[in-house]
């Protein structure tokens, strides 16, 4: 089953991404590691996008856009698909629809982790520490948080009204949060 799992930088997307992945053998789509993947090596995507990534900005939707093309129509990982981070605009939205529709695919659940600006940053603090992100330092921290809820409010408009919507407490424990997600989505 192809799953979306969406909320603010911090809120936990990655580590139930990966959770769900190990448990449904299926594959993460993390926008976020792909770009910053693209820096690492030093691409002209990287170049591109380096700016924006390091001042807590979104990177423009054709960019992250055609970095899903490969994923979705890759015949392993069809109906596999955990995507965490994407989409993030209205754009990526339409997108994303258009994509599966081509390559005859659904999504089945989507969780939105809704967690408070205090929870994050303290969250932040701790994973910039462990992984030493640069896109983590202090002064961004709030405007990433502030760009993500600005520019995702239409994204969590437009899902909330899907029947396969769940809205989950960020702040809850690792562990907590995963059991809730298996009771949803039945396994
Ligand atoms: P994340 O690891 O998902 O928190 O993403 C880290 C950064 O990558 C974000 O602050 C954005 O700069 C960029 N990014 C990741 N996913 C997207 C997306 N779907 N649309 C635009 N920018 C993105």
């Amino acid at each position: 089953m192809n799953i979306i799992i969406f909320g603010p930088p911090g809120a936990g997307k990655g580590t139930q991404a990966k959770y769900l992945v190990k448990k449904l053998n299926s594959f993460q789509v993390s926008t976020g590691d792909m770009l910053r993947e693209e820096i690492k090596r030093d691409t002209e995507i990287g170049k591109k996008i380096i700016n924006n990534m390091n001042d807590g900005k979104f990177v423009d939707d054709q960019i992250v856009n055609k970095l899903l093309e490969n994923i979705i129509f890759d015949p392993t990982k069809k109906d596999k698909l955990i995507f965490d981070g994407y989409p993030r605009t209205t754009n990526q939205i339409k997108n994303l629809e258009n994509l599966l529709t081509k390559s005859n695919q659904k999504i089945k659940h989507i969780f939105f982790l809704n967690v408070n600006k205090d929870a994050i940053i303290k969250r932040i603090e701790k994973r910039k520490i462990l992984e030493k992100r640069s896109d983590d330092d202090d002064q961004i921290i709030l405007k990433r948080y502030d760009t993500y809820m600005k520019n995702t409010k239409p994204v969590l408009d437009y899902y909330s009204k899907n029947e396969n919507y769940h809205e989950l407490n960020g702040a809850m424990e690792i562990a907590d949060i995963s059991i809730k997600i298996d009771e949803i989505i039945g396994v």
